[in-house]
């Protein structure tokens, strides 16, 4: 029989929470799927993953090639302990990565950023979120699930870990990482997210849009033309179909024009709200609620609002 297995998202050891959306993912596809659990020092993540319910094992796989990404090297350390079957893992910009090169590997076919799957019916969107495409399964594939979309698995399960030590070859070594020094909270992590386009006139003026996130726990994420404008403002903040494809509860976009690239990364959010001072604006055409007015007008009164309602 095929198996089923996930490879988990692992970041310097810690599981991110992405996972347990990939199980249940998994779990639509058959039971006891094998999690493979990689890192330095895998363990607590794999006490972690355990836990999903409805998951048959665990493989805590360590080779120091996963001290950073090197996705040559991680594609053949997962490849070494990954049995033949559907291998599903998230829809990350790393995971898709990873899983385009272990379908290669594994001679399967491979389905990005899937939002459904009923059977061995999978759908995912194509052309950049314009349409979806429904296909069947007939072998072995590879698939990311996105993110946000199918409901985390729950915590009482009780698999088995067994673990594993590889020691795969790595293609580059890391000689330096600038990071941009950063507390906040990613926007392929957040359930809200509020977003700044070209209309915040200048990047100081994002600070509206961090006091705002700061009262709804929300991201801060931009347009790729604020991106590309400013350089305070990170390409990691980028939304859209050359940035992240996010899909929270709630996108509130402020002074963003709605073109069809950023469409692609936000627009299967539950929830979007535009704040845009020219009505004819395209997002209007997407948005569930629209405020047409500037930022300087539609800001203050939010952030009033929010601080009567949320203390
Ligand atoms: C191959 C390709 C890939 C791309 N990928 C991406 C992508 O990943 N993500 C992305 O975002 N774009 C992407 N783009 C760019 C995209 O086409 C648009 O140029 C970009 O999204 C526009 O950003 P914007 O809406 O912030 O700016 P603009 O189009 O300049 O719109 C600014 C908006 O702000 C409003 N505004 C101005 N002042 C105010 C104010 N004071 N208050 C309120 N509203 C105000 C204006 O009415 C306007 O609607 C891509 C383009 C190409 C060709």
């Amino acid at each position: 029989m095929s198996e089923i297995i996930i490879l988990a998202e692992v970041i310097n050891n810690t599981l991110k929470e992405s996972t347990a959306e990939v199980v249940t993912a998994a779990l639509s596809l058959g039971g006891n799927p094998i999690l493979i659990v990689p890192g330095t020092s895998p363990d607590s993540a794999a006490s972690m993953a355990a836990t999903y319910e409805g998951v048959g094992s665990v493989i805590a796989l360590q080779d120091d090639c996963f001290s950073n990404f090197d996705s040559a090297a991680w594609c053949e350390a997962i490849a070494s302990v990954a049995p033949p079957g559907h291998l599903l893992t998230s829809s990350s910009s790393m995971g898709k990565e990873l899983a385009a090169r272990l379908a290669v590997s594994r001679n399967s076919t491979i389905i990005q950023d899937v939002i459904k799957i009923e059977g061995s019916n999978i759908t995912h969107p194509i052309y950049s979120g314009k349409a979806h495409e429904t296909v069947s399964l007939n072998g072995p594939s590879v698939m990311t699930i996105r993110s946000n979309v199918f409901k985390p698995s729950g915590n009482g399960g009780s698999a088995s870990i067994s673990n594993v030590n590889t020691s795969s070859n790595l293609r580059t070594s890391l000689k330096e990482m600038v990071a941009k020094a950063s507390e906040r909270l990613d926007v392929s992590e957040a359930d809200i997210i509020i977003s700044g386009g070209r209309g915040m006139g200048s990047p100081n003026n994002f600070e509206k849009l961090y006091s705002i996130a700061d009262k709804l726990g929300a991201a801060v994420g931009a347009s790729r033309a604020a991106v590309d404008t400013w350089e305070e403002i990170p390409h990691s903040m980028q939304v859209g179909q050359t940035g992240k494809t996010v899909n929270p509860s709630l996108y509130i976009a402020v002074g963003i024009s709605g073109a069809i690239q950023h469409l692609a990364g936000m627009r299967t959010s539950k929830y979007i709200v535009a704040i845009n001072k020219d009505g004819t604006a395209p997002i209007f055409r997407h948005a569930d609620y629209g405020i047409i007015a500037t930022w300087e007008e539609a800001l203050p009164i939010l952030e009033q609002e929010l601080g009567t309602l949320l203390g």
